[in-house]
């Protein structure tokens, strides 16, 4: 089911998730839920809170507009690991429509998560993952590309 974006200046958006004690059916249905709305919404990523859903879940695929699709489903991801080598790039965000803005951030991270069974996995992101990721993270302690914005000047 497609879900409408919650847009900025939404003061939920600034709310912290909670993490999900247990991953269950109802957990593989807002997954779901979330992979068809970022996909309508021509987004690579999503997390929970932006369908206004206070649960720390992410949803990411960067390679599905290549023609790639390569879901990542994520629940209760952390970020164990950054390097010390940053990389600005651009980003985008589906709750701040068509507004570019340039983000410093740890060019590698490692993140452990559950997965769609709730089996604890991790990954090493680089490049645009390592950058998608981490944006998704921050939606989770209510953070947005605007606040990283703030945080660099
Ligand atoms: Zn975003």
């Amino acid at each position: 089911m497609i879900h409408p974006i919650v847009i900025h200046p939404d003061p939920v958006l600034h709310d912290i998730s909670t993490p999900v004690p247990q991953v269950t059916e109802a957990t593989r249905t807002l997954l779901d839920d979330m992979l068809e709305t970022m996909y309508d919404a021509q987004g690579r990523g999503l997390a929970a809170v932006q369908i206004g859903v206070l649960q720390r879940v992410v949803v990411v695929d960067i390679d599905w507009k290549d023609g790639a699709s390569n879901p990542l489903l994520l629940v209760n991801p952390e970020i164990v690991w950054s390097s010390d080598t940053m990389a600005k790039r651009e980003e985008l965000c589906l709750s701040i429509p068509n507004v570019p803005t340039e983000v410093n951030r740890p060019d590698r991270v490692r993140v452990r998560y559950l997965d769609r069974m709730g089996a604890p996995q991790e990954i090493d992101a680089d490049g645009m993952l390592a950058m998608v990721l981490q944006h998704e993270v921050d939606h989770l302690n209510g953070l947005l590309i605007l606040d990283r914005l703030e945080e660099q000047k």
